[in-house]
């Protein structure tokens, strides 16, 4: 397991960065990249988003969508990797919900790289080698962000 403690917004964004820019280095070209984040309110899990999306060259900004539960970006100059998908499950209470939005076919495609906020809302329809990151909310400014694999 891997884990870091940041300090500030930014040193989360600069992790989420650096970690995506190795995705986009090191990702099979036959498979999609599932990364699920879990985790406090207020962890971290959207900030972090916001850098992971830099690092994979998206300049639209990250947001915490408060009525929207999917949303797809470009990522640009990639031959094989298309699409970010953004998708937040705080406001899911059935799993069906997010099926209904064309779920499995999203993490299926080998095209995308996938992001998901409370992860463990779905877990039961989870692709089974999904990233996990766990947040944990210390005090103001100072957070514990836990890396393991399903
Ligand atoms: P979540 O999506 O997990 O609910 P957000 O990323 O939306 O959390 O919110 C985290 C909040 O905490 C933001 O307002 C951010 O500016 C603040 N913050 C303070 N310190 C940190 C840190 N070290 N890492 C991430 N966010 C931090
Ligand atoms: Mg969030």
């Amino acid at each position: 397991m891997l884990k870091t403690v940041t300090f500030s917004p930014a040193q989360t964004r600069k992790f989420g960065e650096v970690l995506a820019k190795q995705i986009l280095k090191t990702k099979q070209k036959k498979k999609p990249f599932v990364i699920g984040l879990i985790g406090d309110l207020g962890g971290g899990k959207t900030t972090f988003l916001q850098g992971f999306a830099k690092g994979l060259g998206i300049r639209e900004r990250i947001l915490s969508p408060t009525f929207l539960i999917l949303k797809k970006f470009k990522i640009p100059n990639k031959k094989i990797i298309h699409w970010f998908y953004h998708i937040d499950c705080c406001r899911i209470k059935n799993p069906k919900e997010i099926l209904a939005l064309g779920f499995k076919e999203i993490v299926k495609d080998s095209q995308n790289i996938v992001a998901i906020e409370w992860a463990d809302r779905i877990q039961k329809i989870l692709p089974k080698d999904t990233l996990i990151l766990e947040f944990k909310f210390f005090d103001r400014n100072k957070r514990k962000i836990e890396m393991f694999s399903t």
